[in-house]
């Protein structure tokens, strides 16, 4: 089989990776995005592109997967809306296509890390689970009888946004107390800045807490209570097998996986058979690597 490369557009930068059949990294690059419009975007698409696949037959290739946040119609290759980049029904997919005569694919940055788990992954394991991104946002995505779940409005597995402190401080959405606004990246680092006054990175946050720094534990401990309640809330909506984990925070690994697993088992209703909660196997990565999945799945006709 061939090449794919994925391409994950986030908010500020733009990543991208050629991978094999096998969904193993060959190259990687991660750039600062230079302008928001659509067409800037695809110059900064294409021009990774070609730097990516510079030394492999074009033949060869057989696709670019893209992904994003947002609304996404991945049928039609449209992002229907996307905050981070102030689009509103941009035909990206047919827009990259155009550019680079290739085949190209448009999902949903953390449906794309699901089908990454599903396929290549933690997720091979499970025909039932929920994957849940960690990062700057939260996100989710619940995959049965290993199909991905879009709902009825394509927004399905959208957890970020469930209350879990009414009241409490105020979401990116405008609401309060939003799992997003109490358990993200984001969130550990506006803690952070109320409580130590200065500007410290989720890493750093993640680093000085493992040296026993108390505040900063603290932050780490109540970001992961929120996510952990809010997990085991839906390992009894759900009842998935598992629930793995992702996105950029989930590259902390053990100690925050550990404070999430406490709060997760002490709010299940039944802990003796409960979803087994697990690290991903992608994790900060999980998204562009589901963006470079698309096209090897596309070709295996899944
Ligand atoms: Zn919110």
């Amino acid at each position: 089989m061939g090449y794919s490369c994925g391409i994950d557009i986030g908010g500020t930068k733009i990543a991208g990776v050629l991978v094999d059949a096998n969904l193993n990294v060959l190259l990687s690059r991660r750039a600062l995005l230079t302008g928001k419009t659509p067409d800037s975007v695809v110059q900064e698409i294409t021009s990774l592109v070609e730097y990516l696949t510079g030394g492999i037959e074009k033949s060869k290739l057989l696709g670019v997967g893209v992904v994003t946040p947002g609304i996404i119609d991945g049928d039609t290759g449209v992002v229907v809306y996307a905050a981070n980049l102030g689009w509103r029904n941009v035909p990206i997919r047919d827009l990259v296509q155009r550019e680079l005569d290739l085949p190209c694919f448009l999902e949903h940055d953390v449906r794309g890390g699901a089908l990454a788990e599903l396929f290549f992954g933690a997720g091979r394991a499970f025909a039932n689970f929920l994957y849940v991104s960690v990062g700057t946002g939260i996100a989710g995505t619940i995959v049965w009888d290993r199909k991905v779940v879009r709902g009825s409005h394509n927004t399905s597995g959208e957890i970020g946004h469930t209350v879990v402190m009414p009241g409490g401080p105020v979401c990116r959405c405008g609401k309060r107390g939003c799992l997003e606004a109490l358990a993200s990246g984001s969130a550990m680092e506006r803690e952070a800045w109320y409580l130590a006054g200065e500007k410290v990175e989720g890493s750093v946050i993640v680093e000085r807490a493992k040296s026993g720094d108390p505040l900063f534990r603290e932050i780490l401990r109540n970001a992961s209570f929120f996510l952990g309640l809010a997990l085991a809330n839906l390992a009894g909506t759900l009842d998935p097998e598992a629930i793995l984990l992702g996105g950029g925070v989930s590259e902390a690994g053990e100690p925050w996986f550990r404070l999430v697993e406490e709060a997760y088992r002490m709010h299940l209703l039944n802990p003796e058979s409960a979803p087994k909660l697990l690290l991903g196997a992608f994790r900060g990565r999980a998204s562009v690597m589901g963006a470079a999945a698309l096209p090897l799945l596309r070709a295996l006709g899944s």
